[in-house]
């Protein structure tokens, strides 16, 4: 159930309301709007009288949410979120191009790729270091060694690092990481979900590969329940009927996704398409429909990434696309 206050109540009378709906056991979310103020109730509001709520001086309107996700929903909070990470910003307006390798390979690697995609205007780092792959026989990630790797390239270039978070017992780990990715394979790690929902930083959420919206947006909602309001959502590419690309990029998805939630939405061209020629012409279209932001898998010599190079961009490739995105958000 919403309650949208009229403009400018008295905040005693605000709290009061907070208070008694806590008293009946419900949880309040509250959206401090530039207007007015939306009050979000989580849990059995079939128990709450409407008609008595909507009749108190200081309610506007009351309306309940069919929905079974409630804090990521845009009903409940009609202001775009927007994220911070250091002084990168991306949600309600705020674009932010993340870039770098699969998989960080050693520290040279991933400080020149670093350097390459922040000349070429990538806001944040990015680079596997526990890697989720299908054959168990393939590298899996430098881990620990990697994260230094990453940390390493953040003090030498100042941009903040995205990467990939697989189990709880590694979030210790993850104490200087600016954002934590959970891939695609673990979206529904309901486990992971309310772990990194205790953690206070931004959690890059990516939509599993045979994973509705619906589900996408119930995962945010795990994180976001346990106390995690800083979820950015990924759109990386389902499993369809595809044969020459690696998924079905959902484009839809995005202006979906505005309109269901508050939340910043990005693309992920590499993972969505497998085939590097195809990354820019699919990152175009991300940043038309209105993506909050890419990420993009770059590598300085994908003949011989451990992972992904036939989706990786070389540098220059990079920076010549990075030109382009900033060219049609101009014009959008
Ligand atoms: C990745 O970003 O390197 C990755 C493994 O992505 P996804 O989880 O989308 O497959
Ligand atoms: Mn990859």
């Amino acid at each position: 159930m919403i309650i949208a206050l009229k403009p400018g109540v008295d905040a005693g009378k605000e709290k009061q309301l907070i208070d008694w709906f806590k008293e009946m056991g419900l949880g309040v979310h509250t959206s401090v709007g530039s207007e007015r103020t939306v009050l979000g109730l989580i849990g059995d509001t079939s128990k709450v009288d409407m008609e008595l709520v909507e009749s108190l001086e200081i309610v506007d309107s009351v309306k309940r949410v069919s929905e079974t996700f409630k804090m990521c929903n845009r009903k409940f909070h009609p202001e775009d979120t927007v994220i911070s990470v250091g002084d990168v910003k991306i949600g309600g307006g705020n674009f932010a191009i993340m870039a770098g390798p699969c998989s960080v390979e050693s520290e040279k690697q991933i400080v020149e790729v670093a350097r390459d995609v922040k000349a070429a205007g990538a806001a944040i780092l990015r680079g596997g270091a526990f890697k989720p792959r299908t054959s168990p026989y393939d590298f899996q990630g430098l881990k620990a060694e990697g994260l230094e790797y990453l940390k390493i390239a953040k003090q030498e270039t100042g941009l903040p690092i995205v990467t990939e978070l697989m189990s709880i017992t590694d979030i210790p780990l993850f104490e200087d990481v600016d954002i934590i990715q959970i891939g695609a394979r673990n979206m529904q790690n309901f486990n992971l979900l309310q772990e990194v929902g205790k953690l206070n930083k931004p959690i890059l959420l990516k939509r599993g590969l045979a994973n509705t919206l619906k589900e996408l947006l119930m995962s945010a909602e795990y994180i976001m329940a346990n106390g995690n309001e800083n979820v950015i959502l990924c759109e990386r590419g389902i499993r369809t009927y595809s044969d020459y690309t690696r998924n079905t990029l959902d484009l839809s998805a995005v202006p979906m996704l505005h309109e269901l939630s508050h939340l910043p939405v990005i693309v992920d061209p590499s993972h969505a398409t497998g085939i590097a020629r195809l990354v820019p012409p699919m990152a175009l279209a991300a940043t038309a429909a209105g993506a909050d932001g890419l990420i993009i898998e770059v590598h300085n010599d994908p003949m011989h990434a451990l992972c992904d190079g036939a989706q990786s961009l070389r540098p220059e490739e990079f920076a010549t696309l990075a030109g382009k995105i900033n060219a049609v958000r101009t014009v959008i």
